[in-house]
C-alpha cells in the first residue's frame, strides 16, 4: 500500500493545500534553508498534537508546564557544555569552499545508511580518501581537514555587548533546568517533580534538509522529570504495575547489525536492568503507547533505538531514539529519551557558584536530583502523520489521518446553489461551529469535487444538504475513508459526528 515516492507527493500536497511551505522563498528566492510557514491547515493540526500532549502527558502526569526565553544568557551553555560539545563535523572544498557535513557527504557519496557519528576525524578522513569522494559541487578531490562547527546561533544582547554574550537555545531543556530551584520553591515541590516546556529551538543546521525533518528553527514538546537518584521508584512502582506485561519495543545495540527489534515487556526490562529503574521504564511505556494509541502510528513502525558511545548526546547516560519507519525516509527519530542524571545541574552549580542541591524529606541528605527526558520533535511527528495518512486510488487522494487530528473536522455543502440549499447549508454550519466543531462551508464547483477538496486535506465528515433535507429535516453524512453515506436529522448532527469523530464510531454505527 506504501509506495516509494510519498515523500515528495506529500510535500507537495502540503505546498499546496496550505499545511506548511519554506520560509520567505516565494519573494526571495535565496533566502536561507530550514525555515517553515505553518499555514492555517498545518498550524491546526500542530495545535491538535500539543492539545493531545497535553490532555494524555502533562495533565494526568502532573506536569508543571513552564515558559522561558528562546534567548539564554551564554553562561548557561557553557555549564550545559553545549559551546564545547554541540557541534557537527564539517569538511571545506579547498578549489570552490562549499561546506559540507562529513557525515552527509559520506553517506550520500557513497549512498550508505550506516550511522558514521561515532567515528573519529581520521576514520572518516580515511573513508573520504579512500573512497576518493568528490565535492558535489565542483567535483574536486582536494579537502581541507575536518573542522569543529558549533551549531548554536550566538547573539550580542544589549547596546554596550561587542562580542556574543547570549545564544538562541537548542533546547528547551536548560531553561528548565536554570529555573528547576525557583519552580521547586513556588510549586512548593517534592520529587519526582516535573517541569514541561512547549517551544521554539534554533540550530544553525549545516545541510537543512527533507522539509520538516532537519531545520534550523523547530518545535519541541519536553518533559523534565527531576527525580531522587537514592530513591527513584517510590511513585512510579504502582504506576507502573498495570503496564509491567506491556511490550516495548527495542533495537538495542547489540542488534544494530542485524536490525532485529526486540519486544521486552516492562518486567522483563527491569529484570534484566536494560530499562534502569520503574520511572525510566514507565515514561518508555507511556511514549510508546502515547504514539500508537492516541497518534495512530502503527506499533511496527515504531522503536526504541539504542544509542551507543559517540552517537549519545554528551550529557547522557542512557539514550533512546523512539523512530518511526516510512518507506521513504526510513527511520527517523521522533523522541529523543535521555537519562541525564545530575550533569545539567551539577554543570550550572559549578559555573554559577549556587548551590542547587535539595533535601531529602527525613532532612538527612543535601544532593542533586537526576533527570530523565522525554523531547518531542513536534514538526517531525506531524510531518509523519501526513506520510502515514497518505492514500491513493487513481484519481482519488485522501489523508486517512486519525479522525481527531484532522485540521478540518467537518465540511457542510449545498448539494446545488438553488432552492434554498445554501441557506439551509450555512445555517447548518454555524450550528456546527457554535457546537465546538472545526466546520468548513463550500458550495464551489461539482460536489465530487468539493468531496476530493475535503478528502485531500484529511476531512473526515463531509454533510451535505439536498432536495431531501428540503422536506424531512435530513442530510447525508458522507465517510472520508469508505466514502459510504447515511442519512442523519440535523438535530442528532453534533452527536453522532462526536461519536464519529472523537470516539472512532463507525458510520454504519451512527443509525
Ligand atoms: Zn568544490
Amino acid at each position: 500500500m506504501k509506495m516509494k515516492g510519498t515523500y515528495d507527493k506529500v510535500v507537495e500536497l502540503a505546498t499546496r493545500r496550505g499545511f506548511f511551505w519554506p520560509s520567505s522563498r516565494d519573494v526571495y528566492a535565496g533566502a536561507p534553508a530550514g525555515f517553515y510557514v505553518y499555514g492555517p491547515l498545518g498550524l491546526r493540526m500542530k495545535e491538535k498534537i500539543v492539545s493531545l500532549w497535553r490532555r494524555e502527558v502533562v495533565f494526568p502526569e502532573g506536569v508543571h508546564e513552564i515558559e522561558t526565553p528562546n534567548i539564554l544568557p551564554l553562561k548557561v551553555f557553557e555549564a550545559s557544555g553545549h559551546l564545547e560539545h554541540f557541534f557537527d563535523k564539517l569538511i571545506e572544498c579547498k578549489r570552490c569552499h562549499s561546506r559540507f557535513r562529513v557525515d552527509k557527504l559520506i553517506e550520500e557519496s557513497l549512498g550508505i545508511e550506516e550511522n558514521l557519528e561515532g567515528l573519529s576525524d581520521e576514520e572518516l578522513m580515511k573513508i573520504i580518501v579512500e573512497n576518493g569522494i568528490k565535492c558535489p559541487k565542483c567535483g574536486s578531490k582536494e579537502w581541507t581537514g575536518i573542522k569543529k562547527f558549533n551549531l548554536m546561533f550566538t547573539l550580542a544582547v544589549g547596546a554596550e555587548a561587542e562580542e556574543p554574550n547570549a545564544a538562541l537555545r537548542p533546547e528547551t531543556t536548560q531553561g528548565s533546568v536554570v529555573e528547576f530551584r525557583k519552580s521547586y520553591m513556588t510549586m512548593r515541590g517534592k520529587l519526582p517533580f516535573i517541569l514541561g516546556q512547549v517551544g521554539r529551538v534554533f540550530r544553525n543546521e549545516i545541510s537543512p534538509r527533507r522539509a520538516l525533518i532537519r531545520m534550523r528553527e523547530f518545535q519541541q514538546l519536553e518533559i523534565h522529570v527531576f527525580f531522587d537518584p537514592d530513591n527513584p521508584d517510590e511513585v512510579y512502582r504502582e504506576k507502573l504495575e498495570p503496564y509491567m506485561d506491556y511490550k516495548i519495543r527495542f533495537l538495542r545495540r547489540e542488534d544494530r547489525e542485524t536490525g532485529r527489534i526486540v519486544e521486552m515487556t516492562a518486567r522483563e526490562g527491569l529484570e534484566t536492568g536494560y530499562t534502569i529503574n520503574h520511572l525510566i521504564t514507565y515514561w518508555l511505556v507511556l511514549y510508546q503507547k502515547f504514539f500508537n494509541e492516541v497518534l495512530g502510528f502503527p506499533l511496527e513502525r515504531l522503536r526504541y533505538r539504542e544509542l551507543i558511545e559517540g552517537e549519545k548526546a554528551h550529557y547522557a547516560l542512557a539514550h533512546w531514539d523512539l523512530e518511526v519507519y516510512t518507506e521513504d525516509l526510513g527511520w527517523v527519530e521522533l523522541v529523543n529519551n535521555a537519562y541525564r542524571t545530575d550533569y545539567d545541574l551539577s554543570g550550572h552549580m559549578k559555573v554559577s557558584g549556587n548551590d542547587l542541591r535539595v533535601t531529602s524529606p527525613d532532612g538527612k541528605r543535601k544532593f542533586l536530583p537526576h533527570l530523565y527526558e522525554p523531547s518531542i520533535g513536534l514538526d517531525r511527528v506531524l510531518f509523519h502523520e501526513l506520510m502515514l495518512a497518505y492514500r491513493e486510488d487513481g484519481e482519488r487522494v485522501w489523508l486517512q489521518l486519525p479522525r481527531y487530528l484532522a485540521p478540518i473536522e467537518v465540511a457542510v455543502f449545498p448539494l446545488m446553489k438553488k432552492d434554498g440549499m445554501p441557506e439551509k447549508a450555512k445555517e447548518i454550519y454555524r450550528m456546527l461551529i457554535s457546537e465546538g466543531f472545526i466546520a468548513f462551508y463550500d458550495e464551489s464547483g461539482t460536489i465530487g469535487r468539493r468531496y476530493r477538496r475535503m478528502d485531500e486535506v484529511g476531512t473526515p465528515a463531509c454533510v451535505t444538504v439536498d432536495h431531501q433535507t428540503m422536506e424531512d429535516g435530513t442530510v447525508t453524512l458522507r465517510d472520508r475513508d469508505t466514502m459510504e453515506q447515511v442519512r442523519v436529522r440535523i438535530e442528532e448532527l453534533p452527536a453522532k459526528l462526536r461519536s464519529f469523530i472523537y470516539e472512532g464510531k463507525d458510520i454504519k454505527d451512527l443509525l
